[in-house]
């Protein structure tokens, strides 16, 4: 839908200036876009990931892996610590969606060739690690929006933690791998 969004954009500035009507049309089509994309970023928020229900949070993330690296010949190792029991409802869910996104980003950007996922569900928080040996970027690059749109993943997984009261600090580097530390406290 954004990208279709942007192609109407482009459209509307293309139209020769008499095309009064035709550009009323496609800005009245724009705004009911932007309004659809609107309720379903709701709509998608409000979803509760159904592996969480259906496998528990530590089982989740596992699949998830499994599912998105393993295919691309990325090595996966996990380590679960502490009573996952602690983790509950929108906590749990949040944590999923965190470690969803960083694991997409490993799949999509690292080019690693391992990564090591560890859960520790502590008496407080739950703390996640997301590590991979892959090429690594500059993480203070991403603290603003990018113009180009890229960076709202990293965006998101601060923004869905603070939420929380919770942090991430993400260690990369050229060269140098990268780790993705996500605190979540349970209430
Ligand atoms: P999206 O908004 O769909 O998530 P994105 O993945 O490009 O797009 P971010 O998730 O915010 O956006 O990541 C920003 C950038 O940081 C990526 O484009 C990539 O260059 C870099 N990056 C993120 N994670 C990694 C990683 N594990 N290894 C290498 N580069 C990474
Ligand atoms: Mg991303």
């Amino acid at each position: 839908l954004a990208a279709v969004l942007m192609t109407l954009k482009t459209s509307e500035d293309a139209l020769p200036p008499a095309s009064q009507a035709a550009r009323e049309a496609m800005d009245r089509s724009r705004s009911q876009l932007e309004g659809a994309l609107r309720e379903i970023r709701k709509a998608i928020v409000d979803l509760r990931p159904s592996a969480l229900d259906d496998l528990g949070l530590a089982s989740a993330v596992r699949w998830f892996a499994n599912e998105h690296l393993r295919p691309l010949g990325i090595k996966v190792t996990f380590e679960i610590s502490g009573d996952e029991q602690r983790a509950t409802g929108a906590a749990a869910t949040a944590i999923f969606r965190i470690v969803q996104e960083a694991l997409s980003n490993v799949a999509r950007h690292s080019g690693a060739r391992r990564a090591g996922i560890t859960l520790d569900f502590g008496a407080s928080a739950v703390v996640t690690v997301i590590e991979d040996d892959g090429t690594g970027f500059d993480p203070e690059g991403f603290r603003q929006p990018q113009e180009s749109g890229r960076g709202l993943g990293l965006l998101g997984m601060r923004e869905r933690a603070e939420l929380f009261g919770g942090d991430v600090e993400i260690e990369s580097g050229a060269g140098q791998g990268t780790s993705v530390r996500v605190r979540i406290p349970y209430a």
